[in-house]
């Protein structure tokens, strides 16, 4: 099919979130890079949005995926699973916690660490413990109830009345916080990054000073490392990056690398807190997807990424920060890196960077985002900078971009 006529259909047929989407569609992609249905090669700097962790058509990846195919793909969880199992034992083996529960998305995951929280209460027979404190320009998802944990009114204006329950501290604010802990509050939830709203690290003194306040009035501490979880950061873990752990964790985008996965992971008492009845998926851990994120697991460890992950990342954001004129910050850890511009021009740099065959991502008018697959190596990361050095030269003049 052409462009034009897969646009006519989608324009025609498929409901209008996404606005005008970026006016391609690729046909296939090989390792970092995409290619569109006329054959030009892009460099997948956003990863579909940090879930392509081994790039495009890895062959282990594949590979799994075909043969688990093979085999079986669903059962339903009414009968005992091993790739399930075996992943669910992998994680707990790599992280703090005793226990997963897979899920088919991120969104689907948070719903899970919300309901796993408020059930820790009522099991300890505290039911009036129910409100979720989360912060001011946090992303936990699309549903009812991860909208209305959600702390940005631009996602639920046109759904209200959002779920009660749920309250927005000031990120990096303790006292405001504080302030809103009373004898409803069940939990803490927080991302380690904000990564929709613009890739905003916590700062380190201010989630141990969170994670104090959780313990002194025995809050459950929730971490959604759907963006910043499976290596994203340069551990496994984005809460290993602040030697801080969690109650109860969540998991999703990079987990299957592309095939839909999401994990709800909890240690202690709040790992026992589902009882049979209480939660439930169809889908959730089905052997193809949990096959799938066993391989991609296996291949983060046995190819060394996290170690890729650490190196290629500073790297980047050692050379970012160099370009000084237009850049007015670059933040991040790990392959999760946003630059934030001077001036209103996130949009046309980035549409820049697409006809140069580079995709980033933007968030607003002056931010841009990049989530490359983890297998990114430095000389393809340069390419991207040195494109991006001379957009912005042609945008200040050639004189004023850095070195
Ligand atoms: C992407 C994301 C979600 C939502 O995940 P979906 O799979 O789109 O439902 C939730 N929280 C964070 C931090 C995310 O980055």
């Amino acid at each position: 099919m052409k462009l034009e006529e897969i646009k006519k259909l989608d324009e025609k047929y498929y409901m209008n979130t996404f606005g005008a989407r970026t006016s391609v569609a690729f046909e296939y992609g090989e390792g970092v890079f995409l290619f569109d249905l006329c054959g030009k090669r892009y460099m997948d700097l956003l990863g579909g949005i940090a879930v392509n962790v081994l790039g495009h058509g890895h062959p282990s990846l594949t590979a799994a995926i075909c043969s688990q195919a093979k085999k079986v793909i669903h059962t339903s969880s009414l009968y005992y699973i091993e790739p399930q199992a075996r992943l669910a034992q992998l994680l707990c083996d790599l992280s703090c916690a005793d226990r997963v529960f897979f899920a088919n998305s991120g969104a689907e995951a948070n719903e899970g660490a919300i309901k796993l929280a408020r059930a820790y209460w009522k099991k300890k027979g505290i039911p009036e413990k129910y409100e979720i404190i989360t912060l001011k320009d946090s992303f936990h998802g699309r549903t009812m109830a991860t909208l209305s944990a959600t702390g940005q009114e631009k996602y639920q204006k046109k759904f209200h009345p959002i779920n009660k329950g749920f309250k927005y501290a000031q990120r990096g604010d303790i006292d405001s916080l504080k302030d809103m802990i009373s004898e409803q509050t069940c939990a803490v939830m927080l991302e380690l990054i904000q990564g929709e709203s613009g890739v905003y690290p916590l700062e380190r003194s201010y989630l141990s000073k969170v994670k104090e306040l959780c313990e002194e009035n025995k809050l459950l501490l929730i971490f959604d490392e759907i963006q910043t979880g499976i290596g994203r950061t340069g551990t496994m873990f984005g809460y290993e990056q602040y030697g801080i752990e969690p109650d109860i964790f969540t998991l999703a985008k990079a987990l299957g690398g592309g095939i839909p996965i999401g994990a709800l992971l909890a240690k202690g008492d709040a790992a026992e807190a589902f009882e049979p009845g209480d939660h439930g998926s169809t889908f959730g851990g089905n052997h193809l997807a949990t096959a799938a994120a066993l391989c991609v697991l296996d291949t983060i460890i046995t190819g060394d990424l996290l170690k890729n992950c650490r190196l290629t990342g500073a790297f980047a954001l050692t050379e970012l920060a160099s370009i000084q004129k237009g850049i007015k910050e670059v933040r991040g850890m790990g392959l999760m890196i946003g630059i934030e511009f001077m001036d209103d021009i996130a949009v046309s740099v980035r549409n820049k960077l697409f006809e140069e065959g580079f995709i980033v991502g933007s968030v607003g008018t002056r931010i841009i985002r990049i989530l490359p697959p983890l297998i990114i190596t430095r000389e393809q990361i340069s390419g991207f900078i040195a494109s991006l050095k001379k957009i912005l030269g042609d945008v200040y003049g050639k004189s004023s971009t850095g070195s």
